[in-house]
């Protein structure tokens, strides 16, 4: 097999978000020479990781860490375990998240790490030694003032307490280096749900600008892990019909809307969404291109290109994935007046809710859901307010003009430094 090229924006993921970074800065008004610092990661790790399989064998993996740029505040990303975690997909997601905190002004700069593996099928105690020793590897760039970790693809809160304790083994109690962590480690009340409650946040701002309605709409979401299945439950709850649901073994669709409730419990008992009874089964595909008023990537990326842009028939997608659409899929769906409601928007509830997570590490002190929900709608429904504004005021679409509102400030940020 051929490797992709590195600079096909199509295959590419950090040459996609970079395509979509020169064109905000082109915006924003940034001199050539800014362009290529702010573009370039800041540092990338790229560590061994070995683990020795219950059945004695001994596997090695090989895990990144990349710290983008840290002009506004402390690195800050998630770790992804996953096949396609490799340098190039960090880079990306680490440069998205820049542009992100940027976006929802918290004191955050962007950072991103992963494994290259598929852990499905891995025993905790496997996912356990690989976990620490990736956090070992890597500890020497972490910091609860220098970079501080999250979940993201196949990490979750128990993770979040191995890389804490891992940590901690050589720097002492130290509850704020990860955030997302269980709620009896120090871990945030909203946290798990707060990447799928921004999104609802900004939707139901941006239904009533943009003239859809909530309460009623059909959607289909792909994926059903964190941010899925709470996309799922939340939108369930206000009056959304769930037409269709995937993972990775495949999809389930019912026109008259399925239920909720029961599904999570179908979840919870198989594993996944296959196999729902009184669901029709659909491929990735039939998910994507279904008759839905809203369709949610909320997996992988690159989901959506060119070809698959052609078939959407949702009037809007909502990507709470990273980079779900290729720029040649974005192309095509403006092309069609499909509204696309962009990533660094759409998921910062996750980073934003993060930032509280660290605050009140920092603090010792425990805010009530109802704080964090008050705060994460204010300032995401800020930041979708002010794309709104640039949007019109530049006729950008709401991508650029989200990243134009990031890269300014990053912009600035460097210059009251004087870095260079
Ligand atoms: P997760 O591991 O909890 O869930 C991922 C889901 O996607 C699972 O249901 C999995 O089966 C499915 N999936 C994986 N590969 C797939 C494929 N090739 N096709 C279809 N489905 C597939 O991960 P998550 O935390 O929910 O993250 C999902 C997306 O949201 C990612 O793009 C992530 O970067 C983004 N995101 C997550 C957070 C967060 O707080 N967790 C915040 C911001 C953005």
């Amino acid at each position: 097999m051929v490797a992709p090229a590195v600079d096909d924006i199509e295959t590419s993921p950090f040459a996609a978000v970079n395509h979509y970074f020169d064109q905000g800065a082109v915006a924003a008004g940034i001199a050539p020479d800014y362009r290529l610092l702010l573009k370039t990661p800041y540092r990338e790790m790229r560590v061994e990781v070995p683990v020795r399989m219950d059945d004695g064998r001994l596997e090695v993996y090989i895990g990144y860490r990349v710290q983008h740029n840290g002009a506004r505040g402390p690195y800050k990303g998630g770790v992804r375990y996953h096949p396609q975690a490799d340098l190039d997909e960090i880079r990306a997601l680490a440069s998205l998240m820049t542009w992100k905190t940027a976006l929802v002004d918290i004191p955050f700069g962007g950072a991103k790490g992963g494994i290259q593996v598929d852990p499905r099928g891995m025993s905790d105690d496997e996912l356990k030694q690989m976990t620490r020793r990736y956090t070992q590897h890597i500890s020497y760039i972490l910091g609860i003032n220098r970079d501080i970790p999250a979940p993201d693809i196949n990490t979750n809160a128990q993770i979040m307490a191995w890389m804490m304790d891992a940590y901690g083994q050589k720097m002492g109690y130290t509850p704020g280096i990860v955030t997302g962590k269980p709620l009896e480690l120090g871990g945030s009340p909203g946290r798990e749900q707060a990447t799928a409650q921004g999104l609802a946040y900004v939707l139901e701002a941006a239904a009533k600008d943009l003239d859809f309605p909530v309460e009623g709409a059909r959607v289909a979401i792909q994926g059903f892990g964190n941010v899925g299945s709470w996309t799922a439950r939340i939108l369930y709850k206000l009056g959304c019909r769930i037409v269709a649901v995937s993972d990775i073994d495949g999809g389930v669709g019912n026109v008259d809307g399925l239920e909720v409730p029961a599904l999570l419990k179908h979840v919870h008992e198989t594993g996944s969404v296959t196999g729902f009874p009184g669901a029709d089964p659909l491929t990735q595909d039939e998910l994507l291109t279904c008759d839905c008023d809203l369709l949610i990537p909320a997996a992988v990326g690159g989901v959506i290109d060119a070809d698959v842009a052609e078939r959407v028939r949702a009037r809007v997608v909502v990507e709470a994935a990273n980079h779900p659409v290729t720029p040649g899929g974005d192309q095509i769906l403006a092309g069609r007046d499909v509204i696309v409601l962009p990533d660094l928007l759409m998921n910062a509830g996750g980073v934003i809710v993060s930032y509280f997570e660290w605050v009140q590490n920092i603090q010792e002190f425990r805010w009530t859901l109802e704080r964090v929900n008050d705060e994460l709608k204010r300032f995401i429904t800020e930041a979708y307010r002010q794309v709104q504004v640039v949007q019109s005021q530049e006729r950008l679409s709401m991508r650029i003009a989200a990243y134009m509102i990031g890269i300014s400030r990053v912009m600035e940020a460097t210059r009251l430094r004087g870095y260079v």
